[in-house]
């Protein structure tokens, strides 16, 4: 009732990666995602899915670069 006078406010509630974030409404627990194209949209269960599936290559992604850095800095020193 309060959302649709109002509106929804938004907070974000889960970074997945750098550029798609859930989002969720602390009024009324309505939920959003950003999609690949950038817009903001219903978070169903689809979208949920897709979100996990990002959320572990970008974890994986990060954990590699961590590796090469330190292999870069290992190469530096010796
Ligand atoms: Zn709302």
């Amino acid at each position: 009732m309060f959302c649709k006078l109002f509106g929804h406010k938004y907070e974000i509630s889960r970074s997945v990666t750098y550029y798609v974030k859930e989002y969720k409404c602390c009024k009324c627990n309505k939920q959003l995602t950003t999609n690949s194209k950038g817009y903001l949209v219903d978070l169903t269960p689809k979208y949920k899915e897709i979100n996990s599936i990002l959320s572990k290559m970008h974890n994986k992604k990060q954990a590699r670069l961590r590796r090469e850095e330190l292999l870069i800095a290992y190469k530096m020193t010796s």
